[in-house]
């Protein structure tokens, strides 16, 4: 049984070229994080192993010594530290030198099963060299290997590697399904499931993660605090934030990211409060607040922000300078009228 929740798209068409015995060379599966694509890839190379009649079943051993990455045959690549001697700080990529230890692993024929899989995760991080390399690979098919690219944005990927693989999106789920699953398949009460259902935005992973670790929700309680401080803050110490995310964002772009769709959250909430939509709001634990801070802000400026944060998210993602971006997005936020504000 396949695994993964609510991609049912492309869970029918891996199913169909397994039946058909026209499974590709490599895949590409792209979507936002957390929203199944190591689970999708898992299940697949457990498809081509599985020793059950349904493949995947998930309990031969075959299934369960990939799903707990201990199969010869199945690999994950992943990031890693990688330094010139020139460079000051470690860049964090996929390196060459991985992409060929991948090479010859899957030069040689499968050690306990019947196909090799390799698992690139967060492939738009493989450095030039390494994108290059392993594109000679990709343009050569071996008989019994597969490669399975796992992106959240295939943009940043040579066009040459994407054109090699098929590509798969997975779709964010529905909260319904992300709330039925938390509920009745990881044992969380209702509220709470629901409370996750609306944040994670169709990324069950997310969702199980927060659901496991209350450092997560603690996490966005802070941030969140630090958003409505913002809106009383000076140009210094706004500035001040703008640099400290800007550095976050030479580290890991994603953080950033989140930090930006947390906002989209909290003003499309505030616009929806002001709508007299509460029904629809994300941050359902904070309605509350949300209600005493919309009350500070005009809909026109609350619309304004939304604006800037998307225009902010954009401009990001073609690469604009960081610091400039976030700076001009700090001075956007208007201040607003004094109000004291408890965070849930
Ligand atoms: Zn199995």
């Amino acid at each position: 049984m396949w695994q993964v929740v609510g991609q049912h798209r492309v869970v029918s068409l891996l199913q169909r070229s397994l039946e058909k015995g026209v499974v590709a060379h490599a895949y590409l599966l792209v979507g936002p994080p957390h929203v199944g694509k190591m689970t999708l890839a898992l299940n697949l190379a457990q498809a081509l192993n599985c020793e059950a009649d349904k493949p995947p079943c998930g309990e031969c051993a075959s299934c369960q010594k990939i799903a707990l990455d201990k199969h010869a045959d199945v690999q994950i690549i992943g990031l890693t530290q990688n330094r010139d001697s020139a460079e000051a700080k470690p860049r964090v990529e996929i390196s060459i030198d991985q992409i060929r230890q991948m090479q010859h692993s899957a030069s040689l024929p499968p050690f306990e099963g019947r196909h090799k899989a390799f698992i690139i995760d967060q492939a738009e991080r493989l450095s030039t060299e390494a994108a290059n390399c392993l594109l000679k690979t990709l343009e050569e098919p071996v008989a019994k290997v597969i490669f399975i690219l796992l992106a959240t944005n295939d943009r940043l990927l040579p066009a040459t590697v994407v054109s090699r693989c098929q590509r798969l999106e997975l779709p964010p789920i529905a909260a319904t399904e992300v709330e039925a699953t938390l509920n009745s398949g990881w044992g969380i009460e209702p509220q709470r499931a629901k409370l996750l259902a609306r944040l994670c935005h169709g990324c069950l992973g997310w969702a199980v993660s927060a659901a496991l670790d209350d450092d997560l929700l603690k996490l966005r309680a802070q941030r969140i605090e630090r958003l409505v401080d913002i809106a009383d803050a000076d140009c210094e110490e706004r500035f001040a934030y703008a640099a400290q995310l800007a550095a976050q964002f030479s580290q890991n772009r994603g953080l950033v990211q989140e930090e930006l769709d947390l906002w989209l959250d909290w003003w499309r909430d505030l616009l929806l409060i002001k709508a007299g939509c509460r029904d629809i709001i994300t941050n359902v634990d904070l309605e509350a607040s949300l209600i005493e801070v919309a009350g500070s802000y005009s809909l026109a400026q609350i619309k304004a922000v939304i604006s800037s944060i998307q225009a902010a998210g954009k401009q990001l993602r073609q690469n604009a300078n960081p610091r400039l971006v976030l700076e001009v997005l700090m001075l956007d936020i208007p201040r607003r009228r004094c109000v004291s504000v408890k965070y849930g």
